[in-house]
């Protein structure tokens, strides 16, 4: 089986979530049989790096080069790693604003990547994104409710002026919003408010897929609390798939069903959320664990501390990408690249050292690796 096709083998919430955060175990009802609603194969995004009078092309940016993954109806995929990783060039190509060099974007089994101009309509409409940056992504000079009304009244769905203000009132409703604020304009608003907008804009067309870039981020964290307990409700009530990308591993963990991690480019491990954050199995995985601080002064954690920057993608090593940074690199892995591959049911992962009949990593060495 293709880790792209993994099932959700563990659906399970997290208990409790920092801050004001309710039990998440009312709201993740998703189905593992549940209708796949985005299949990514193979996806590469390379950009050309031009130099000279005449723009001569010597080299690319390997974006984001060779990734598989699919989201379910009612799920989340939390796509996590460093900035300059991909993972915001993926949420792009999902939403078609870049053409991807090679491999192909279903959404509800179509590929839309075979398909432009207004012949993408019909699957625009399927596809919703939360942007990190709300204020950046909101027209300044419209007002609220006309910003929620506009992609209703783009495919002919706002049923005339009382029928769109309807519509948008409720949406205003359903986000936590009031009727008085669809007359303001978005530099009135509060940061949190704001993503309530977005959100409420992108709920418009009813999506079944919404594309969150790092949609808390920029947001207080007494709100994005909130954003994120919203997001959740609206998952279960609309059935909404979402790729959730962000580099806050406590807010992938509360909202994500399953996750990714990606490294330069290519997804280095894939599995259920449980399983990743308490038994990972790719070094740069347990790296980026060993990083979130425990609060709690009773639990000591081992700290595999990461030498090194994060090489540049227009020269990506060789091999693994990773082994420059790896503690446990060994020969093989500086000229052969590790394919992510099922090494247990549902959790996938790129590394030699978790093939199966590789020999267990030694523990002396991750000794070596620790503060
Ligand atoms: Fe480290 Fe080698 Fe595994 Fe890459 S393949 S993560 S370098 S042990």
């Amino acid at each position: 089986m293709a880790p792209s096709d993994m099932a959700p083998s563990d659906m399970a919430p997290s208990d409790m979530a920092p801050g004001d955060m309710t039990p998440a175990t009312a709201r993740a009802a998703t189905n593992g049989d549940a209708e796949t609603v985005l299949e990514v194969q193979d996806l590469k995004k390379f950009f050309p790096v031009k130099r000279g009078l005449l723009s001569s092309t010597v080299g690319q940016v390997y974006a984001v080069d060779g990734v598989s993954f699919t989201i379910r109806r009612g799920e989340t995929l939390g796509l996590v790693g460093e900035s300059g990783c991909g993972k915001t060039t993926i949420g792009k190509l999902v939403m078609r604003l870049l053409e991807p060099t090679a491999g192909v974007v279903k959404i509800l089994g179509t590929d839309i990547t075979a398909v432009s101009g207004r012949g993408l309509r019909p699957y625009r409409r399927e596809m919703q994104m939360v942007f990190q940056d709300p204020y950046s992504s909101l027209n300044p000079r419209m007002s609220a409710g006309a910003i929620v009304r506009e992609p209703l009244k783009n495919y002919g769905l706002d049923g005339g002026s009382i029928g769109g203000e309807k519509q948008a009132e409720a949406l205003f409703a359903r986000v936590g919003l009031k009727r008085e604020h669809m007359a303001k304009y978005p530099h009135e608003f509060s940061g949190g408010q704001r993503q309530r907008l977005g959100i409420a804009r992108a709920l418009a067309l009813n999506p079944s897929l919404i594309v969150a870039d790092e949609p808390v981020s920029a947001l207080d964290v007494s709100v994005q609390a909130q954003v994120i307990n919203l997001l959740m409700d609206l998952q279960v009530e609309y059935r909404l798939a979402f790729l959730f990308i962000s580099h806050d591993l406590a807010v992938v963990e509360h909202i994500s069903h399953r996750v990714a991690v990606m490294y330069l480019g290519k997804i280095v491990e894939l599995t259920d959320k449980r399983t990743l954050f308490t038994t990972p199995l790719h070094p740069y995985t347990e790296a980026l664990l060993a990083a979130v601080p425990v609060p709690d002064p009773e639990i000591s954690r081992q700290r595999l501390i990461l030498e090194g920057d994060v090489p540049s993608p227009i020269n990506p090593p060789s091999g693994c990408r990773f082994h420059t940074r790896c503690p446990y690199a060994v020969e093989r892995c500086r000229h052969e690249e590790p394919p992510l591959i099922e090494v247990q049911p549902g959790h996938a992962v790129a590394c030699h050292l978790r093939e199966v009949g590789a020999p267990p990593i030694k523990l002396e060495k991750r000794a070596s690796a620790t503060a």
